[in-house]
Order: C-alpha cells, then structure tokens, then sequence
C-alpha cells in the first residue's frame, strides 16, 4: 500500500474536550452530537471513547441510532431531526430513541402510536429564529399539552431550540431567540436545551439544562479568526500525508492544473500524495498552509484529485518522504477552512474512503 493519507483521531482529545466543555457548561448536561459519522471522526470509534462521559448521543438519522444500539451504547440517543414518516415510530420505540417533534405532519404518527411498545421520549422544537425546524413560539403550549396526552409519549417533553448565530458573540440575533424560547415555555415543565459548541463559548445564559455540542467536541471552532485551540480545546483530528516528489523549477514556470501559479524565482516545488479525491478541499488557494516535517509551507497551484503542490522556498531540508501535515496538531483546521472558503466541520466530514483512520489515545 503504497499511498499513505492518514487521519488520526486523537482519544485523549476527544476526552480532554468533553472535560472542557463541562467546565464551561457548569451543571448542563451533555449531549454529545456524534451526527454525520461523529463530524467525520468516526461514529463508533468516538462514541467508545465517550461512552464512560457523555450523558446522551445526538444523531440526525435513525439509522445512526442503531449502530450506536448495535454497538452496545445504552445512553440516551436523541435524533435531532425526529420521526420522517410514521414507520419510523416503532423503530425509534424499539431502540429507546428519543424523538424530535417539530412538524404538525408527525403529530399523528405520535398519537397513534402503540404504548406497548414502550413510552416514547420527545423533544418539542421550537422555531425561535432559525426557520428551519421547529413550531412556531406562538404553538409550542399547545403542542406541548398535546404530546404530553398522548397514551405512547413520556410525560416528561422536553423543549429545544437551535441557534442561528450563536458563533456572534455581540449582536441581537442569539438574545432575541433566547427572549423568544423564554416567552414561549415559561412555565411549561421539561428539561431544556438551547447551546450548541459556539452558545457554550459565547453565551453562558443559555446553558439551561443540556448542552448540544458537536464541533467542540472534536476542538472545532465556528468563531471567526478563533481556532478551538484558543479556547482550549484539542484537535480531535490530524491529516498527513507523505511528500512523493519535490521539482526544482526555474523562474517563470507555471504548477498545476490550468498553471494558476507561475514560480516568481527559480524554486523547490513539493509534491504530497493527497488531493480532493482524499476530501482535501479542491477550494484551497494558493497559500493555504501545510506543514512539511514540522515546517510552516504553503500549497500553489490547484489543488488535484490525489496530489497537491507546495511551495518548498522556507523548508531547503525537505526530502522525499517526509511527513506533510494538512490539518490538526500545530495547524489549525480552521485555518485551513478559511482559506478554502468554508468552516472546519466541513472539511472533516469530508474525508473520503481512501482515508485510512487510524487512532492514538493522546
Ligand atoms: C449539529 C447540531 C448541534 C451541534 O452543533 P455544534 O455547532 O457542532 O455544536 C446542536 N443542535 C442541533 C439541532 C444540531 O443540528
């Protein structure tokens, strides 16, 4: 095997930052948001790592759910997008999943639901500015006492928002969802939840009584120009690769695809076996950094389906074969995100098949 992209997912990060982040969550409880394969990271191998820690697991897809059940995870597990069609009910009574209500369409589905199978644990969502899922403020009584009838429903509902810019820490958005979410269940009993990693950093009144974390957890920042590094946090995540080749070409020279980049001097041009087909982000600019042997370097040219190409001017000692570092230890994935035009959590979801994962327990 001779290509040799590597992503290591670091346990003791992912542990380190769940003790983080119940040290700013005060008595919060915490859900871990192990969604989209565990932002990338690997949806058993990070829930094994939390197993011990975590109060709950949130997925978006039932199907998530089972392979933590399958995996022997006995948790709590909310699907943070709920029931999409009335089949679905049973399974999530069968595997102890708890149910996001947030559409009138799954009201029924809820009603007709067969208390043998066991009470059924729900969130009510509540739309307080996101406008993606949830019912209005306006409704969120009613539904409330409609759910809390039902004969398949546990009596304790709890109540849920989402954030829309929680990563602004000035700003009117997050304070007038939280004055909205206070004003539609003030009196109403269950447990609430409203923070997801950027509300945990940025707006202590809105811990209540669970947090949502996702990003944090894997040391994933959304706050512009802040890494989760400055918060200390740890990435969770370290992308390397191997440096195949290195060119010397003269001044004048064009690298790459389309020859976006011309040498402004004669140069060592470095060639690393990664590229979009790996889930490197084909948006890298010219300049985005990388570490070649511990060094600071940066990427020219575009970016290819299994190579990139790196500007060598700062590393003279660099050989064949060394290590070239993409994201995580001493390289913020943040950083990397920016100059390819997108936030952190996208470029670790993206990893692709030709990864190969592999884990260490600092
Ligand atoms: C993804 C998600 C979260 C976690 O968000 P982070 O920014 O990763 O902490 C929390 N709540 C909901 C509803 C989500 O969809």
């Amino acid at each position: 095997m001779s290509r040799t992209t590597v992503a290591t997912i670091h346990l003791g990060a992912l542990r380190h930052n769940l003790a983080r982040i119940r040290g700013l969550a005060g008595d919060a409880r915490v859900m871990a948001v192990v969604k989209a394969d565990a932002y990338g990271h690997g949806l058993e191998r990070v829930a094994r790592a939390l197993d011990d820690e975590a109060d709950a697991f949130a997925v978006a897809a039932i199907a998530d759910g089972l392979r933590l059940r399958a995996a022997g995870h006995r948790q709590r597990i909310v699907v943070l997008s709920g029931p999409d069609t009335p089949s679905d009910i049973a399974e999530m009574q069968r595997l102890r999943l708890e149910a996001l209500v947030h559409h009138d369409a799954q009201l029924p589905w809820l009603a007709g639901a067969d208390p043998a199978r066991g009470p059924l644990r729900v969130w009510l969502k509540i739309d307080t500015g996101m406008h993606r899922l949830g019912f209005a403020p306006s409704h969120a009584r009613e539904v409330h006492a409609m759910l809390r009838a039902m004969p398949a429903v546990d009596g304790e509902v709890g109540l849920m928002t989402h954030f829309a810019s929680s990563e602004v820490f000035q700003g009117e958005a997050t304070v007038q969802q939280m004055a909205r979410f206070r004003e539609a269940t003030d009196g109403l009993p269950g447990p609430r939840a409203l923070s997801n990693s950027a509300a945990v950093l940025g707006w202590p009144e809105a811990r209540a009584d669970w947090v949502r974390t996702g990003g944090l957890l894997y040391g994933l920042s959304v706050v512009e120009g802040a890494s989760g590094a400055d918060f200390g946090f740890r990435p969770a995540m370290t992308l390397t690769t191997r440096l195949v080749a290195i060119n010397r070409l003269a001044r004048g020279e064009r690298v790459g695809y389309n020859g976006t980049y011309v040498c402004p001097e004669d140069m060592p041009i470095g060639v690393a076996a990664i590229g979009y087909g790996d889930g490197y982000p084909r948006s890298a600019a010219t300049g985005t950094p990388v570490l070649v042997g511990g060094v600071p370097v940066s990427i020219v040219g575009r970016v290819s389906m299994d190579l990139i190409t790196i500007d060598l001017r700062n590393a003279p000692s660099a050989r064949v074969g060394d290590r070239v570092t993409l994201w995580g230890e001493g390289l913020p994935v943040e950083v990397v995100a920016a100059s390819a035009g997108t936030i952190a959590y996208d470029l670790t979801c993206g990893m692709t098949r030709r990864v190969l994962f592999v884990e260490d327990d600092a």
